[in-house]
């Protein structure tokens, strides 16, 4: 197979058929199967994909999760099954416009030196802590991650199984692409639809993602040993003090300050030492990244 489209679904009813319809026309002449992942939808968009799948059942994939997962897991899921010479990765309600495609595809063909080419969305005016937000992500993990970058991707086969390699279940993956490296062309494209764009919103639930690796713990430790000489420098001070003046009273109010200020860095630290804690439970539990409970075209080897 040439061309695998992998497309995350949840509650999609309605945008299913257009979809697939538009997405045919325009990869007529390319060999390709499409992957569904069905995220637990609560509404139709199983039936409507189980329609679309009994008038063409050659080159249509369904997994249909047990609940929702969310769209890190159907990503994961698609590329499991991906075996294509290049996948797509692809939104179905029609907010990337489809004739990219054919761009992506193209590119890729034509450029052997890349691996795998990202669509990014065009910014019209900086946004102040979208900015922010990627500054500290890069600074704090190591990672670039291009700002406005999209999961809307096409890679080849190599990224593919780079990327199914990495099985942790805390899955962040713009990072996991910018992790594995390769060759990545990125090109700008406009929204359609530009009035709900949900994805403009910054993703604070991944920072923690990003941002807990070993920086923050070696930052306590950095912290801790400055604040430990700060204070034994104070206390030889005031042993000096004592020993040329004589004991003098000490007002309270320092030692209220200096017990509150060590107790807040103290449930920071015991904080972000939670995080990691946490993490290292959801992964060490081992459970899978997604569980799927029905699936379409999975039977006959339709490769
Ligand atoms: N999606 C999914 N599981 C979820 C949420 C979304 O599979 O829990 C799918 C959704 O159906 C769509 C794609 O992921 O095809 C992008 O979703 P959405 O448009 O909500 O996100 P955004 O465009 O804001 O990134
Ligand atoms: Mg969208």
């Amino acid at each position: 197979m040439e061309l695998d489209i992998i497309i995350p679904t949840y509650n999609e009813e309605g945008n299913i058929k257009n979809f697939y319809n538009e997405t045919q026309k325009i990869l007529k002449d390319i060999k390709h199967n499409y992957i569904f992942i069905d995220d637990g939808s609560t509404d139709k968009t199983f039936e409507e994909l189980e329609e679309i799948y009994k008038t063409n059942d050659n080159n249509i994939k369904v997994i249909s999760f047990s609940r929702n997962f969310g769209k890190e897991a159907a990503m994961y899921a698609g590329l499991q099954y991906s075996k294509a010479k290049i996948a797509c990765i692809i939104d179905v309600d029609n907010k990337q416009n489809l004739n990219y495609l054919l761009k992506m595809y193209n590119f890729l063909k034509e450029n052997s030196e890349y691996d795998s080419i990202c669509m990014c969305q065009k910014q019209k005016k900086k946004k102040f802590f979208q900015h922010l937000f990627y500054k500290l992500i890069k600074k704090m993990s190591n990672l670039e991650i291009i700002e406005g970058a999209s999961d809307f991707r096409m890679f080849r086969r190599n990224v593919v199984l780079a990327i199914n390699k990495i099985s942790e279940k805390n899955r962040f993956t713009k990072g996991i692409f910018s992790y594995i490296g390769f060759n990545t062309y990125y090109d700008y494209y406009d929204v359609e639809n530009s009035k709900s764009i949900k994805s403009k919103k910054i993703p604070f639930n991944y920072l923690f993602d990003a941002l807990i690796n070993s920086k923050p713990l070696r930052a306590a430790t950095w912290t801790g040993l400055f604040i430990s000489i700060i204070s034994f420098l104070y206390l030889i001070a005031i042993i000096i003090k004592i020993i040329i003046k004589g004991v003098a009273t000490i007002g309270y109010s320092p030692i209220i300050c200096i017990i509150l200020f060590l107790g807040g860095i103290h449930l920071i630290f015991i904080g972000i030492l939670g995080e990691y804690l946490g993490k290292t439970y959801n992964e060490a539990k081992n459970r899978p990244i997604f569980i799927s409970k029905r699936k379409l075209g999975f039977d006959e080897d339709i490769l």
